[in-house]
């Protein structure tokens, strides 16, 4: 039979790299559904289709073709239409055209659909915000990764410095705020912490001490 762990939580509180690393030791596939979400929105703006427009994204979606694979060290490669674009879907403008186009229920239906699909058969690890209540609501395991918006921010900050992008923290302070608001207050499929999820806030925790915890007290 195989297992599944739904992990949820805001922007930038470590849910992938967690996701990652514990679908590594537990011999899981690894789906990082927000990537997807950049895939799609890595398209519109590729198109110079406004992210915005429901209606014009709607009338695309049919042409837009998303798949997961990984490299031999387990990496995640992400294809738009048979293209591998992982590298350039991890800027701050395809960020914020994810958050955005997001929202809209086509596009949520169209992914979901997929990583309902891709979930079927394997075990994995998935991480997002809606995969708990639901992309995957019979999850073996749930978890609710969170932070303070204080140290998401640092961290994310840190992270775009070490890419050399000129950023300050008030700017990714703000950006962080926005981005939870939108995901909380969207209409379809918001971020909500089921009530079968487990908690876990990581603003004084590493990586690898939520993965230990993780892994010590469920395997
Ligand atoms: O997690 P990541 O920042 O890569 O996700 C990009 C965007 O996709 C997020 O800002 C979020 O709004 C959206 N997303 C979503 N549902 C998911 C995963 C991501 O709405 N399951």
């Amino acid at each position: 039979m195989s297992y599944k762990i739904a992990i949820d939580g805001p922007s930038s509180a470590g849910k992938s790299t967690i996701a990652k690393m514990l679908a590594k030791d537990l011999g899981y596939i690894y789906i990082d559904t927000g990537a997807m979400y950049r895939a799609i929105a890595y398209y519109l703006i590729e198109n110079n289709i406004d992210y915005n427009d429901e209606n014009k994204i709607n009338e695309v979606l049919d042409k837009i073709d998303v798949s997961l694979d990984y490299d031999k060290d387990n990496n995640l490669i992400v294809y738009l239409n048979g293209k591998d674009i992982s590298n350039k879907i991890r800027t701050a403008e395809v960020g914020e055209a994810a958050s955005v186009s997001s929202q809209f229920i086509k596009v949520r239906e169209k992914l979901v659909a997929l990583q309902r699909k891709l979930a079927e058969e394997k075990s994995c690890c998935m991480d997002g915000r809606d995969i708990a209540s639901n992309v995957l609501p019979n999850a073996n395991l749930k978890i609710y990764l969170t932070a303070t918006v204080e140290c998401r921010a640092k961290r994310r900050y840190l992270e775009e410095k070490e890419k050399g992008i000129d950023t300050t923290i008030e700017k990714v302070t703000e950006d962080i705020k926005t981005r939870d608001y939108r995901d909380t207050h969207r209409e379809h499929n918001p971020l909500v912490k089921v009530k079968d999820a487990v908690e876990i806030d990581s603003s004084e925790m590493s990586a690898e001490e939520v993965v230990d915890y993780i892994m010590s007290r469920f395997f």
